[in-house]
Formats: C-alpha cells, sequence, structure tokens
C-alpha cells in the first residue's frame, strides 16, 4: 500500500495490528466476503506487549482462547495448528507439558506467526494521526486517514469506507508523575531496564507502583534478572489479591453474554463492572502470589531486608534525575508523605480507553457520545453516528461499559471479530460499491 494513496478506497481501514484486528482478518478472510482491507500499525513489526514479555511469565487464558477457536475450532488459525506447523515434536511436546496455559512469549510467536498471513494488508511502521470526513453529495461518505511513515517521517492518506479501531489501551500514568528514564510506565519495563540498567549483579533499588498482575510480573522478572536489587511494592490497598477465574465467575466470558449485558440499563452494568473487577482486571495469577511471598519470606529469613511491602501507599509524584529517581508518596493510613529516592520507578498502574479518540477528534460532529467521556457503542460495536454519515467507525477495547469485560482481553476476540465483519458486510456503503 502506498502512503499517499488517494485514487483507492478501501472498503475497510484498521488501526491498530494487535490480537483484536487480527481477530478481524482471519474472520473477514474466513467469511469470504470480497472486502478490501488494509490495516495500519505503528510498531515496526508484529510484537505483543515487547515491553513485559518476561521469560517465564505465563499467558493468563487457556490456548483454547487463542484467535479462532471458541469461534471455529476446524480453523487453520488455531494455536494447536500454529505447533503442528513448527516442527514434527513441537505439538506432541507441548501436548506433553500438560498445560493449557503457554508463555506469553510462545502465543507472542504464535500471534506472529498468523499475522504473516495478512502481509499484504498490514502497512507497519505507520502512525495513524487522523481520522476526518469526506463530504459527499448526500453527506459524508468515506473517510480519510492521515498516516506517518515513522521510519522516513512522510505523511500520506487513505481513503476509506469503514474503519475498525483497536489501538490497544493507554499507558495510564497518575497525575504529579513526570515520565523519564528513571520514572516509567511498566509497558516499556524490558527496553528500559535494557539501556539504564545493564549490571544485573548491581544492587540496584526499583520502586514498583500497583498490585495488580503487572505489578506481580515486574516484581519477579526483577528479582530474578538483579538478584541484589532491593525492590519495595507501593501499593494502594493492604495487599494483592488473586484474580477470580472461577468457574460460574468466568461464565463472564461466554459468547453470549455481551448480548445480554448490553441489554441492561447503565446502573446494572456499572454493578456489575465493579462486583466482579478481580475477574478482569485488578486480579493477580493465584499461583503467582504464594511465590511472591516466599521471595518476601527467603528475603526476611536471610535477614537481607531487600524486599518491602508498603501497604496504603499512593504514589503523588515522581520525577527522574539523571542519577535517580525521586518519589513522593501519600500514606493513606496515616495522612503522612514520604519522599523517596530509589534508581528507578516503574508504574505498574494499568491501562486506560479515553475517550472521544484523540484521533477521531475529526469526527466530533458526526459520532455520538452516549456520555461526556463514553461513545454511544452499538451491540455490533459500531459508534452510532448522525444519519448523513455512511461510514461505520467500529471500536474494539472501548466498550466495557456496554459489553462488559471481555472487551479488554482475549477471550471473545474471535467472536467479536466475527460479528463486526458480519455489521460490516451488511453496510450498504460495502454492498452497493
Ligand atoms: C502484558 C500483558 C499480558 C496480557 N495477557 C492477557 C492474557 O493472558 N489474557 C487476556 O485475556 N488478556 C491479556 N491481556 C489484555 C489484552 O488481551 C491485551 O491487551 C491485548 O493485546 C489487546 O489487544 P488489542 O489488539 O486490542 O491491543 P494491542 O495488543 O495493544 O494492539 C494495539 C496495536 O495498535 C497499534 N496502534 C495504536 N495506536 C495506533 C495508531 N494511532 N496508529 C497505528 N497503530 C496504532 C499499536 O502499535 C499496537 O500494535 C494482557 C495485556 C498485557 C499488557
Amino acid at each position: 500500500m502506498h502512503l499517499n494513496d488517494s485514487e483507492t478506497v478501501h472498503d475497510l481501514v484498521g488501526i491498530g495490528f494487535g490480537p483484536a484486528n487480527l481477530s478481524v482478518a482471519i474472520a473477514l478472510e474466513e467469511s469470504g466476503h470480497p472486502l478490501r482491507a488494509v490495516f495500519l500499525d505503528r510498531k515496526p513489526a508484529f510484537a505483543w506487549h515487547p515491553g513485559l514479555m518476561f521469560a517465564g511469565a505465563e499467558m493468563q487464558v487457556s490456548f483454547t482462547k487463542d484467535l479462532i477457536t471458541m469461534r471455529n475450532p476446524r480453523s487453520r488459525f488455531s494455536f494447536l495448528n500454529y505447533l503442528a506447523e513448527q516442527g514434527p515434536d513441537r505439538l506432541a511436546k507441548f501436548i506433553n507439558l500438560r498445560t493449557f496455559y503457554p508463555t506469553r512469549v510462545e502465543f507472542n510467536d504464535y500471534y506472529a506467526w498468523a499475522a504473516a498471513r495478512f502481509d499484504d494488508q498490514v502497512r507497519w511502521g505507520t502512525d495513524v494521526t487522523e481520522v476526518s470526513a469526506v463530504p459527499g453529495e448526500d453527506g459524508v461518505e468515506l473517510l480519510r486517514v492521515s498516516l506517518r511513515d515513522l521510519a522516513g517521517g512522510e505523511t500520506g492518506s487513505v481513503l476509506t469506507r469503514n474503519l475498525i479501531l483497536a489501538p490497544g489501551g493507554t499507558p495510564h500514568v497518575p497525575e504529579g508523575v513526570e515520565l523519564g528514564a528513571r520514572v516509567f510506565h511498566a509497558s516499556e519495563t524490558l527496553e528500559r531496564l535494557e539501556r539504564t540498567f545493564d549490571d544485573p549483579s548491581a544492587p540496584y533499588h526499583f520502586n514498583i507502583v500497583g498490585s495488580g498482575q503487572t505489578s506481580a510480573d515486574v516484581f519477579t522478572h526483577l528479582r530474578r534478572s538483579y538478584p541484589q536489587a532491593r525492590i519495595t511494592t507501593n501499593v494502594r490497598g493492604f495487599a494483592m489479591r488473586p484474580e477470580d477465574d472461577t468457574h460460574f465467575v468466568n461464565e463472564l466470558f461466554l459468547p453470549d453474554f455481551p448480548d445480554w449485558f448490553h441489554g441492561q440499563d447503565d446502573d446494572f452494568r456499572r454493578r456489575i463492572i465493579d462486583g466482579y473487577a478481580l475477574a478482569a482486571h485488578t486480579g493477580v495469577s493465584y499461583d503467582l502470589i504464594p511465590r511472591i511471598y516466599r521471595e518476601y519470606y527467603e528475603d526476611m529469613v536471610s535477614g537481607g531486608k531487600a524486599l518491602s511491602l508498603r501497604r496504603f501507599t499512593e504514589l503523588v509524584a515522581a520525577r527522574s534525575e539523571p542519577d535517580r529517581a525521586v518519589a513522593t508518596y501519600l500514606h493513606l493510613d496515616s495522612g503522612e508523605t514520604s519522599r523517596t529516592e530509589a534508581d528507578a520507578v516503574v508504574l505498574a498502574t494499568g491501562y486506560r480507553y479515553p475517550m472521544p479518540v484523540p484521533a477521531l477528534a475529526g469526527l466530533g460532529a458526526y459520532l455520538r457520545m452516549e456520555t461526556p467521556e463514553r461513545y454511544a457503542i452499538r451491540r455490533d460495536y459500531s459508534v452510532a453516528c448522525v444519519e448523513e454519515f455512511a461510514p461505520r467507525v467500529f471500536l474494539q477495547g472501548f466498550a466495557e461499559a456496554t459489553h462488559g469485560f471481555s472487551e479488554v482481553l482475549l477471550s471473545l476476540m474471535p467472536v467479536r471479530a466475527a460479528e463486526i465483519v458480519e455489521a460490516l458486510a451488511k453496510n450498504a456503503s460495502v454492498q452497493t460499491r
């Protein structure tokens, strides 16, 4: 695809090519619809959360929640088919592992294998900067998607009848924090460590902020990679809590759940989201917690004092200086603040899906908001719009409030992708082209 192609009108442009839009590419191919789709991603090549790709970290969902099995267990895009294609023993040996939970490193390789099947539809290293409406005789018929090639810096644009956004979450940085080489979001952990903390035997002092899965993963990685380091974990509550993937709760991820959830009123949906947060966001893998606790215990027994957990502690300010990170914490129990100097502060503070989406600012007059912070997202994941606006704008990841927890997780991606493709194929702009 050329960077500046004002002749071709695509049926679909996808922003981002992580697992969500990769699922859409698969659903499109398997549907047999002859839609002309192109996907744009700012990364130079496929990489799933590269800053958190710690050796040994495991998936939090079964491999059967791959890109396709939940919808089409016979598909060639399944994780098992990936294994089968990796050489004679790989599938048999994976089966012999007797686990449902491959490592993230292996799953990333599986995703990259699947993504490579769509090389002709993806333009990597391409940042989408803006989307604007192209007015026609009967209102808006097309969208112009503005791009920048990140390697060369050239800009351009493409035209499309429909858009799917799957840009992933935006790393959340608490107020008062100035990012820098020594104060960084956990999503950048591996590259920051490699750049600034290259001595595995140094007695660095790391601060981790947060109590969820990422905090636990970063702790485990730091402990393993820097055995002499001090690690202070700061949590707002009393302690990290286990994720809830018990059987009945996990039915939040059955394929027909979004249908039922979407039909409920806002207050009721809110109660479910608040009540079951441990099923999706805040919980740590059950078997990781005792392993971390053992690290603390062994540190205490050895008199090392390398590990500390500060409870009811909230980060209120942090900045990166050339030789240290300086952080201020509020202790919620005493009301006092304290100042800490460390070698680095790692923010395991999660992700947000901010709305309105900055890249869609130019469509503000056409897309309906349900509240000032949230688009009106239809059951088929398209944003409700004004009448004289023909393009469909689909969102993935943004509809937790109306479609449930599966929005930001892997479980139902294949099902959602197929629903979007079905809606797309019904869109008049595609049928009459
Ligand atoms: C470390 C980690 C592990 C996880 N493990 C699990 C798990 O085990 N089970 C589970 O259910 N969920 C898990 N999740 C949550 C969720 O499944 C993932 O976040 C998933 O990657 C979401 O897929 P996505 O395609 O929506 O977004 P992403 O994977 O974030 O992909 C978005 C893509 O969009 C691109 N992009 C963004 N903006 C632009 C732009 N303007 N222009 C061009 N490209 C752009 C990015 O470069 C990126 O490649 C995990 C999350 C993390 C962070």
